[in-house]
């Protein structure tokens, strides 16, 4: 039975009735956080309701609000999610309330309502968290074996760590960018298989990774370690990652140490963060793991979330976007709260805004896979779009886009999209 509490029950409805839509992506019952701005005001947060968004600083202003002074007016949520979890749940309860159908204490305040609620079309969202730091798991099984088949051998797809723990490597914050910002084809040495010795140049096998993420919330220190029972609790929410990568790159330059310039130029996000309380509801069970986790990697319950994830493409100037994957969160054979408590093991701290990516997140069919490398058979099968035209992998001009929602009854709980342009790699000098 899924967990509703006062502000996901299905029933709840709110006076801006664009969020009342079965297909809004932003009802009532989601609530998430981002940060931004219009042609006259300051980065600011927000949380996001139907096609309009709730202008959090000017709502503490008018006294409607409480929470502690000016941690709105800010243009990144990390002094929000740094006040904590009694901070989060009271927000949330008091925004759901003020948004609630019959509730009047806003709806009828002509002279603040005017002011706090923005079109979504006239603001532009900014990177809603400063990323301290970026770490990059690789969770999903059905990924690993097949980017392991591809990079070495379909015998010895899955090495034996990656059932024991979840494998990951340290990503690279400073090139966190917020969806809609374009994204430049990076240029690096590719070691073709007929020459000794790599080339310099664009890279030619430009892919997208199909991701989630979370955002630590409650950080831990030096020394310190989180409990795989108590990690959910330290996780503030979570957004749509879009792991760009250099396949040609990655393919030379990954071994001993993992991947390096493929995957540093660009890692996109979606720019409103979903809470946990939001996605409460939706949590089912995950993929049984054989052997049975180490004791510090073991959980009771139920830890995967049914969110729904699609990965489109729209060559520059198509009128319609092909969907290519379709795949879902749940899958995922590793936890969250699992990552969370391998990555703090040995001791490593964690800060309030670091952002964990699932891994690609394909499922078990054709039709999940969450990168165009697993898709294409590293190229070999291109895929036709609905413009009739072929890609094995991503070219200059193609516009990519995730999404992803958790589909409730007669509403469902959005993430969003993520959408990144490809610009032409800068001239090899
Ligand atoms: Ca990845």
């Amino acid at each position: 039975m899924a967990n509703f509490d006062s502000t996901t029950a299905p029933a709840l409805k709110s006076w801006v009735d664009s969020a009342n839509a079965a297909d809004c992506e932003f009802p009532i019952q989601n609530l998430p956080y981002g940060v931004f701005r219009t042609a006259n005001s300051a980065p600011r947060v927000g949380v996001a309701i139907g096609d309009q968004i709730l202008d959090l600083a000017v709502l503490a202003e008018a006294g409607l609000l409480k929470c502690e002074a000016g941690v709105f007016a800010r243009p990144r949520l990390n002094d929000f999610i740094a006040l904590g979890r009694d901070a989060w749940r009271s927000v949330r309860e008091q925004v759901s309330a003020l948004l609630s159908r019959d509730n009047q204490a806003l709806q009828g305040n002509a002279a603040v309502r005017d002011k706090v609620l923005v079109p979504q079309a006239d603001a532009a969202m900014l990177l809603p968290v400063e990323v301290p730091g970026y770490t990059d798991f690789y969770s999903s099984k059905e990924h690993a074996t097949n980017v392991g088949a591809l990079f070495r051998d379909a015998k010895n797809a899955l090495l034996p760590n990656w059932s024991e723990l979840p494998i990951g490597y340290n990503g690279r914050a400073s090139s966190v960018i917020v969806s809609g910002t374009p994204v430049r084809r990076p240029n690096g040495q590719i070691k073709l298989p007929d020459q000794e010795r790599p080339i310099f140049g664009a890279c030619r096998k430009l892919d997208i990774e199909l991701e989630t993420a979370f955002i630590v919330g409650v950080p831990n220190a030096l020394g310190d370690s989180i409990p795989c029972e108590e990690a959910e609790q330290h996780i503030f929410g979570m957004v749509l990652l879009n792991d760009w990568s250099a396949r040609d790159l990655q393919a030379w330059e990954y071994v001993p140490l993992g991947p390096f310039n493929a995957k540093t130029f660009a890692t996109s996000i979606s720019p409103w963060i979903v809470t946990m309380d939001a996605i409460e509801p939706f949590r089912t069970a995950q993929p049984a793991q054989s052997p049975e986790p180490l004791s510090y990697l073991r959980q009771s319950g139920e830890h995967a979330f049914d969110i729904q994830l699609e990965a489109q493409i729209k060559p520059q100037g198509a009128q319609k976007a092909t969907t290519f994957a379709r795949s879902n969160f749940k899958y995922m054979y590793w936890s969250m709260a699992q990552q969370l408590a391998h990555h703090t093991v040995s001791g490593c701290n964690t800060r309030v805004g670091d952002l964990m990516g699932s891994g690609t997140l394909s499922g078990p069919t054709r039709d999940s896979l969450g990168a165009l490398l697993e898709l294409t058979y590293n190229g070999r099968e291109p895929i036709t779009l609905e413009t009739g035209e072929k890609r094995a992998f991503i070219e200059d001009g193609d516009e990519l886009t995730l999404r992803g929602w958790a589909q409730g009854a007669g509403y469902r709980v959005g993430f969003g999209s993520c959408v990144g342009t490809i610009l032409p790699a800068h001239p090899v000098k």
